[in-house]
């Protein structure tokens, strides 16, 4: 028998590396004793990793990445067999092609019955843990923090898993979240662990609980009350912790009342369509025929699952602007300020739109302005959301929305920022160079122009002589819109 040795019940990296060690080293599954500290002894001689020959001229390893990621998160369940299971099907991967694929094999349903569990319980402590505020510091460079703490008592040993999430969403605050195992701190600068706690290490209520109640008040829509499901999503016992539950057997008494109401406004309600993308996201036909107004739209599009982008973005950032606006803007994506306020164009890229639409004399107010993708997608790194191009399939997801809003608008002139907004309003890839700066006929008699996007003038490296002529000639492409736009009014 060989032990491998765990440094503690998640412990993901010893677990790869011991697994990467055995196999290289032929160990079968069988001979195999994975231990955590404290174990009680073995039954049988054990040898020790070390004691295993070098890899030597040992076959690489093939692993498909998808399995590492779910070993990471299957780590965190509590099944105790975890960790000699995923080795086996490590081991079984490396003589059965294709294991992976059947869903039938005992091994591969386990693995994805334990991951199923996982993911499902991180949903749920990102959806349920709720902050009280517990003090103030002042930082180094006095500033005032907030400080505040959860309790939460997730199913399996998540926490760690859990913890990025609430690292992006509440950067700006310290914060503590007290499960019975391990304890995730964020000051600002670090993500740590420590040991667990209990309940009555988190005081009991506080102000930011009003806010709770209120806000889950206003989004409680009693048509779509199934009491059996609702325990089901939000089992009782979070209910404790959750201020808001309180509410909850009240507006339960008043929901026929308000379904009536409801129904009777039906008519004019943003409901259906958003029922209709929350239910049924792949049925374009039936979301473009059911979008009847832009506001039933930008309600509807925060329920857009069509493609992954939705998973990690704040919310889904829609156009804004004049319903009758001869002229809209499209850009690419909403950056990261654009994520949190959840308006296109307000950070650095749309300022230097403001600039430059400014001096091309269009008054951006009278202007519809857009993305053709309406989710941020962007790549972790460190503190840092970085921007990541959307690609073809997620940008086509989207494309609904814009359809939407080009039926609703009707604009005159399209302008196109970029090779994402040209996809997004042209359905095909458009060459910038080869289309920049001249009228294009649009299917819906509007003029489509291509130019560049201003975060690629943002980006520019060379000198500030050859940046200043790339702004001027973006600047030129807005004023031909411009010149269109009073041909028209004439
Ligand atoms: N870039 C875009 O394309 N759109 C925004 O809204 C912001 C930055």
């Amino acid at each position: 028998m060989i032990a491998a040795d765990l440094a503690h019940e998640t412990d993901f990296g010893g677990w790869r590396d011991a697994a990467r060690a055995l196999a290289m080293a032929g160990i079968a599954p069988e001979a195999v004793t994975w231990r955590l500290p404290g174990h009680g002894g073995d039954l049988f001689d054990v040898r020790s990793l070390t004691d295993l020959p070098p890899p030597g001229d040992a076959p690489r390893l093939s692993v498909p990445k998808d399995f590492i990621a779910t070993a990471e998160r299957v780590i965190c369940h509590r099944d105790p067999a975890r960790f000699a299971r995923l080795y086996r099907l490590l081991w079984r991967q490396q003589r059965e092609r294709h294991l992976l694929a059947n869903a039938a094999d005992d091994d591969v349903a386990w693995a994805q019955a334990c991951d199923k569990a996982i993911r499902r319980d991180r949903h749920k402590m990102h959806a349920f843990v709720r902050f009280r505020k517990v003090g103030e510091r002042t930082d180094l460079s006095h500033t005032t923090r907030e400080q505040f703490a959860a309790w939460f008592e997730p199913e399996h040993r998540i926490t760690e898993l859990a913890a990025p999430f609430f690292q992006r969403r509440f950067a700006n605050m310290d914060w503590a979240i007290v499960t019975p195992e391990k304890t995730a701190i964020w000051d600002g600068e670090t993500l740590s662990f420590a040991p667990g706690g209990t309940r009555a290490d988190v005081p009991d209520e506080d102000a930011v609980e009003d806010q709770w109640r209120t806000y889950f008040a206003s989004i409680f829509n009693p048509a779509r009350l199934k009491t059996k499901a609702m325990t089901a999503e939000m089992p009782k016992k979070y209910w404790r912790n959750l201020p808001e539950a309180s509410l909850i057997p009240e507006l339960i008494n008043s929901a026929q009342m308000r379904t009536r109401a409801m129904e009777e406004t039906a008519v004019s309600s943003p409901g259906k369509l958003a029922r209709i993308v929350a239910k049924r996201p792949e049925e374009t036909a039936d979301i473009r025929a059911a979008a009847k107004s832009l506001d039933a739209a930008a309600k509807a599009v925060q329920h857009c699952t069509r493609c992954p982008l939705y998973h990690n973005a704040s919310q889904a950032v829609f156009g804004e602007g004049p319903r009758d606006a001869p002229l809209m803007i499209v850009g690419e994506q909403p950056g990261d300020q654009e994520d949190i306020a959840g308006k296109p164009f307000v950070g650095p890229a749309g300022q230097l739109l403001d600039k430059a639409l400014g001096e091309a004399g269009i008054d951006r107010d009278a202007a519809y302005v857009t993305n053709a993708v309406k989710h941020f997608k962007f790549e972790q790194r460190g503190r840092r959301r970085q921007h990541a191009k959307p690609s073809a399939s997620e940008i086509d997801h989207c494309n609904v929305w814009i359809e939407i809003e080009r039926k609703l608008i009707k604009p005159r002139v399209i302008v196109m920022l970029g090779a994402t907004a040209a996809r997004g309003i042209m359905g095909k890839t458009m060459k910038i160079g080869e289309n920049r700066g001249r009228s294009i006929a649009l299917e819906d008699e509007a003029s489509g122009l291509i130019t560049v996007h201003p975060s690629y003038l943002l980006r520019l490296r060379g000198g500030e002589a050859e940046k200043q002529a790339e702004y001027q000639r973006f600047v030129t492409d807005l004023s031909m819109a411009r010149d269109w736009l009073g041909r028209l009014a004439a």
